[in-house]
């Protein structure tokens, strides 16, 4: 959509108010700024809402599942309440038999899904995921992974899984592992369509939303896949929570993720000397230990939020300054957008991109020190999507201090810039003027690398 089609519909929300809206920063060339938070797709900001609910309940903290007293009852309340309000913000219980589990990421949730695979579960993803949806397979020596090469249309995606489903059959389980939006593109995955191709072959698929929950409504029955993952701290509630919700079926047949109490419903001794152990079948099956009740209450508090402030306007907002920084950057011909999908791709807050002549890290390094912007400049933990998109090989990374491509050159690790619900226009605004400037008139301080990291010189 274009800014003035945007502009038009009433329906655009209003930044939501996130905590350190106000923080200044030091500019290496002097005075200070406002800190423009542009690497949401990092961690975002915290809602000022979150911060408050849990700021409210912080006196009745208590612990959670053992203890008698009023506040122990309270808390024990409020982590099932939260549990209550995910299921329903991700469409779960319109579908038998789905579950919620607390973890402690998205990392956290896919390491617990690798880990109760049935025995001998094929899986299958593409090269082009988040290394947390593509490495955690390969851990179990009896799951056999097949990695599926980067698509370049969603059709082709799902015409790459088609036909790999099909030529490995006849299997047992299998498991499609998907992203819903890149960390590194920002563009949509047509999850339907992948949960239906794998579906037709008798195959489960779970959905990493890292990056699509805190953008897009995830509805897990209206979508069809069997798992969602997401970290709270990219939905505006950094307490250190994640979720893993869908099917319970083989997270209750498998051993507990961790074992322990909580996790535990009976333990005995046996006449031989050894232990018996009866685990829960519910979701504390795999969540033994004091559960972080603060961060399943962030996370609820935040889905809360979303869907009182309406995802229509937040998604329309998102947009709009998705088409600012994109039509910015368009005007900039040495710089260059990297995509898997092309222009018209659907997509969210999250853009990486390329500066011909620049070393990414140097860019990033002056973005920061220069315009008091937070971006992300790398790998994105998706090196082989990265290296893909860059057409570049495997190396080290590189100092610095000078820009080590020469014009023309392929640089070999990008700029990520990603904004959200809380991100004024002002910030994008900034950041466009920042990259003309830059490219025009290059940067205005010298910068060196320390302990791998490419910070100004100000040792003159
Ligand atoms: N998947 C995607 C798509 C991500 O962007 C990220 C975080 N960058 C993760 C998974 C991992 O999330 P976490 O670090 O919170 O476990």
């Amino acid at each position: 959509m274009s800014v003035s089609a945007v502009a038009a519909d009433r329906s655009v929300c209003a930044p939501l108010p996130v905590l350190g809206r106000d923080v200044l920063v030091p500019l290496v060339t002097g005075g200070e700024v406002d800190y423009a938070a542009l690497d949401y797709a990092a961690s975002a900001p915290a809602l000022q809402r979150v911060w408050d609910d849990v700021a409210a309940y912080a006196p009745y903290y208590g612990s959670v599942h053992r203890g008698a007293g009023y506040l122990s009852q309270l808390s024990t309340d409020l982590f099932e309440n939260s549990r209550a309000t995910i299921a329903k913000f991700l469409g779960c219980g319109r579908r038998e038999g789905d579950q919620v589990v607390f973890t402690r990421s998205t990392t956290d949730s896919l390491n617990l899904l690798a880990a109760v695979l049935p025995q001998n579960t094929r899986v299958f993803v593409f090269e082009t995921e988040h290394h947390a949806s593509l490495l955690p397979w390969e851990q179990r020596p009896d799951t056999a992974v097949t990695y599926l090469n980067a698509p370049r249309t969603p059709q082709q995606a799902v015409d790459t899984l088609e036909k790999a489903l099909a030529e490995r059959e006849p299997y047992g389980p299998a498991l499609v592992c998907v992203t819903g939006a890149s960390n590194v593109t920002g563009e949509l995955w047509p999850v339907r369509e992948l949960a239906a191709a794998a579906h037709a072959h008798g195959a489960r698929i779970v959905l990493d939303a890292a990056q699509l929950a805190p953008h897009h409504p995830v509805d897990i029955a209206e979508l069809d896949v069997d798992w969602v993952a997401f970290s709270g701290h990219k939905l505006y509630a950094p307490f250190g929570a994640g979720v893993l919700a869908g099917r319970a079926d083989w997270l209750q047949a498998a051993e507990p993720y961790l074992a322990g109490g909580g996790a535990s419903r009976k333990v005995s001794r046996r006449t031989d000397g050894g232990v018996d152990v009866e685990w829960h079948t519910t979701a504390a099956r795999h969540e033994a230990g004091s559960p972080n009740v603060i961060g399943a209450y962030a996370i609820a508090s935040a889905c809360q939020a979303l869907t009182e402030a309406g995802f229509d306007g937040l998604v329309a907002r998102e947009q709009e300054l998705i088409a600012r920084v994109r039509e910015g950057l368009a005007e900039v011909p040495e710089v260059n957008v990297l995509s898997l999908f092309g222009d018209d791709a659907p997509r969210v807050g999250v853009l990486s991109f390329v500066v011909e002549g620049w070393n990414s890290s140097h860019f990033a390094a002056a973005l920061s020190a220069e315009y008091g912007i937070g971006v992300r400049d790398g790998l994105f933990c998706a090196h082989p999507l990265v290296r893909t998109l860059l057409g570049s090989e495997p190396q080290e990374p590189g100092e610095c201090g000078a820009p080590e491509t020469a014009p023309g050159e392929r640089s070999l690790n990008a700029i990520r810039v990603s904004f959200g619900a809380g991100t004024p226009d002002e910030h994008v605004e900034r950041f466009v003027r920042a990259v003309k400037e830059l490219v025009a008139d290059g940067a205005r301080w010298n910068y060196r690398t320390e302990d791998g990291r490419c910070v100004p010189d100000t040792s003159a």
